[in-house]
């Protein structure tokens, strides 16, 4: 009897969503587009896991649509990517069913779930109760990693490619970089003025263990930042412990990319920015001056922990 199905699609979000399903149920995982050593990492969770060879949303629409039918979960849980988002509201709409995306937290109830997510922009954060069953698309870091341990079992589901075929697939440029995944993210925005001054940028993100993103203007527009650095609504959703917003201004399509921070530290020269209201520590200085004294300051204190 499995009463939470659990959509994994990359390494990363697989322990995180067992860890909360396993709050709430006990879980099957569809494991989508995945690789053999993912699916032997999968099963070394000790669930059962029903691998679909596909990477189209209406294949694993139609995967969930099926183990749906077969177990009536009162639950599916999913990461928040476009392809996951786009399967499930496929089967959300097929049996009449809340789906809710983009979502920081949750908790199971006895006759439903209680779940935040942002919304307007991530102008505000809303709580939402909705009865069994549902659908919950997580953010990254909802909930500890799942302990490894016991032996699943593996499923095949496969099905014809349903007509369609994928014509060319051209290769973006992209720096490689996994701002998710990233502890510390130093966030650049248009308060820099030349692309060779966000060294700065990378001294501090190296010196903290961390990488560095930007917005919209500073990644789209001035490129002097690859595409896969852009944070924001249009950009990467990030969920740092520590965001350092540098020349950053706040704009709400920048803001919802980065709510899921734990600590934000904007470094602005106007007191009236946006982000220093919807900062935890604001910095309201000159970049050109902060940040070098910032580096010394860090250098420094790592000089003397070292020479201890
Ligand atoms: C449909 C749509 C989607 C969008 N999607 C995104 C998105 O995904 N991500 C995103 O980021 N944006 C997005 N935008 C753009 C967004 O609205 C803002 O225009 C953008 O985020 C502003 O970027 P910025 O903060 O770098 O620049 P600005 O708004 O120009 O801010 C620069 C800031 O730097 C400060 N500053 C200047 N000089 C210094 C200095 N020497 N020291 C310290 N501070 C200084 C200024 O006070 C200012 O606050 C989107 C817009 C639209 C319409």
């Amino acid at each position: 009897m499995s009463d939470v199905i659990v959509v994994s699609q990359k390494p990363s979000d697989a322990g995180e969503l067992i860890g909360l399903a396993r709050t709430m149920g006990n879980p099957v995982i569809v494991a989508f587009q995945d690789s053999a050593e993912r699916v032997e990492e999968l099963l070394g969770y000790g669930h059962r896991v029903y691998r679909v060879k596909s990477s189209r949303p209406e294949v694993l629409a139609k995967a969930v649509n099926i183990l749906y039918e077969e177990f009536k979960p009162k639950l599916i849980l999913g990461p928040n990517t476009r392809n996951v988002k786009d399967a499930m509201s496929v089967v959300a709409g097929l049996h009449d069913i809340h789906m809710a995306p983009d979502v920081v937290e949750v908790r199971g109830e006895v006759d439903g779930v209680i779940y935040k997510r942002g919304f307007m922009s991530e102008r505000v954060t809303i709580t939402v109760k909705v009865p069994y069953p549902t659908i919950i698309l997580a953010n990254p870091r909802i909930a500890e990693p799942a302990p490894k341990g016991g032996v699943g079992e593996l499923k095949e589901l496969s099905f014809d490619s349903m007509g369609v075929k994928v014509v060319e697939v051209k290769p973006k440029e992209l720096s490689g970089i996994n701002l998710e995944a990233a502890e510390v993210v130093v966030g650049v925005g248009r308060g820099f003025k030349a692309k060779d001054d966000l060294r700065m940028a990378f001294e501090l993100a190296k010196l903290l263990g961390g990488q560095v993103g930007g917005t919209r203007p500073i990644a789209a527009d001035l490129k002097w930042l690859p595409e896969d650095a852009w944070i924001g609504i249009s950009g990467k959703r990030i969920a740092p412990k520590l965001y350092i917003a540098i020349g950053v201004s706040g704009a709400p399509q920048h803001m919802s990319g980065v709510a899921g921070s734990k600590i934000i530290v904007a470094v602005n020269k106007d007191k009236a920015a946006p982000i220093i209201k919807q900062s935890d520590y604001g910095v309201v200085a000159d970049l050109y001056k902060f940040i070098p004294t910032l580096i010394e300051v860090l250098k420094r204190k790592r000089g003397a922990s070292h020479s201890t």
